[in-house]
């Protein structure tokens, strides 16, 4: 019953978030307009000085609409309310993948992973913790659930383990592999069995810190790779002689900002071509899917690959697009906002 609305709306669905200012003080945004009583739309603008200085000055306005358009006031709690549906199909044997589109610095890090206080924690750690007290309460009508997480990193197409123990100069290879029967597999990567949303927070913490000992300059590494949590579940019950399987998949995506061309040397240029055509990619995978095309190039990136199941098929997915409110990030967010309408209209 979960699901029929969302049958109703196709499976793919976009969710615009602004963050707030980080000043504290909430002025100058003046360049996004959130239209009164419509919570699906945002408007743009920008006053441009007229140059030959006699016809004033011109105002340039950009509209888009989204399933839901989160302004900076709404909480994680508000926002985690519009997911959590999806969430809960993830345990009907949907496999639900939802990610964080935007430049750095626009808040993915913040909705999907958040704060460690209460209110401040973000959607993984709600997720998990929702699919864990569903389950319980399932256990009761005679469903068995296993969970399996794993967390891994993909930078400039190489997957990295985030979950790996070992010495750190005996990190093995990952290649992603198909089996006949269809199913994704990482060769050496951690699955974790789990059974509680505190073992998962402690495998989040490790793979945070995973993330950060290996690089010296943290920020600027994890603005540019793409962080994949993904929960493997199972379920059986055994009277009813049913089985389920799915996977749940939150990803915090990187930074969407475009090459720019002083920075566009040797080694930060191969990053910044390997990040922008793996994001195009995933529009291009997104778009295919949505218009049912026959070809999906998901072997085109890593990221399509190791979320090939999640993508296609009987899953569902979902957008945010993360936006800066500041007004020098006008470009970039006008560039996010135009990525995430090509999804959205699919
Ligand atoms: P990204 O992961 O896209 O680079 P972050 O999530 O790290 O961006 O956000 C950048 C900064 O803005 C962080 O300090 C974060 O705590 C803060 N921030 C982001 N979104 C919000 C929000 N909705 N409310 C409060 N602070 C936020
Ligand atoms: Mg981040």
């Amino acid at each position: 019953l979960h699901n029929t609305i969302q049958e109703l709306k196709g499976n793919i669905r976009v969710f615009c978030r602004v963050r707030p200012l980080l000043t504290g003080v909430q002025a100058g945004m003046d360049h996004i307009e959130f239209p009164a009583h419509d919570n699906k739309a945002l408007k743009l603008a920008k006053t441009e000085e007229s140059h030959t200085g006699r016809s004033g000055d011109t105002q340039k306005s950009y509209s888009f609409s989204f399933d839901r358009v989160f302004s900076p006031v709404a909480s994680q709690r508000d926002v985690f309310e519009e997911i959590s549906l999806l969430v809960q199909s993830a345990l009907d044997g949907y496999n639900v993948c939802c990610f964080a589109y935007g430049q750095t610095g626009s808040g993915k890090t913040h909705t999907m992973e958040g704060g460690e206080v209460e209110e401040a924690r973000g959607m993984i750690p709600r997720a998990v913790q929702q699919v864990f007290s569903t389950a319980r309460s399932l256990e009761e009508q005679g469903w068995q659930y296993t969970f399996i997480a794993s967390i891994v990193e993909i930078y400039n197409e190489t997957l990295r383990d985030l979950l790996y123990t070992g010495k750190p100069n005996k990190r093995p290879d990952h290649e992603i592999k198909k089996s006949a029967s269809s199913e994704i597999t990482v060769t050496n990567l951690t699955y974790q069995k789990v059974a509680s949303e505190d073992q998962v927070c402690n495998l989040i913490l490790l793979a945070n810190q995973n993330r950060s000992t290996a690089r010296t300059n943290m920020n600027d590494h994890s603005s540019r790779s793409h962080s994949v949590f993904q929960l493997a579940i199972e379920g059986e019950n055994v009277g009813r002689g049913a089985k389920c399987k799915s996977s749940l998949c939150l990803v915090d995506l990187a930074g969407s900002e475009r090459v720019q061309k002083s920075q566009s040397q040797g080694e930060r240029f191969k990053e910044m071509t390997a990040i922008n055509s793996s994001l195009t990619n995933l529009g291009i995978v997104i778009t295919a899917l949505a218009n049912k095309e026959s070809f999906v190039p998901y072997r085109n990136s890593k990221l399509t690959y190791l979320l090939q199941n999640c993508l296609g098929g009987n899953s569902k997915t979902l957008m945010f697009v993360n936006i800066s409110p500041e007004a020098e990030s006008f470009g970039e967010s006008l560039n996010s906002l135009r990525f995430a309408s090509k999804v959205n209209d699919c």
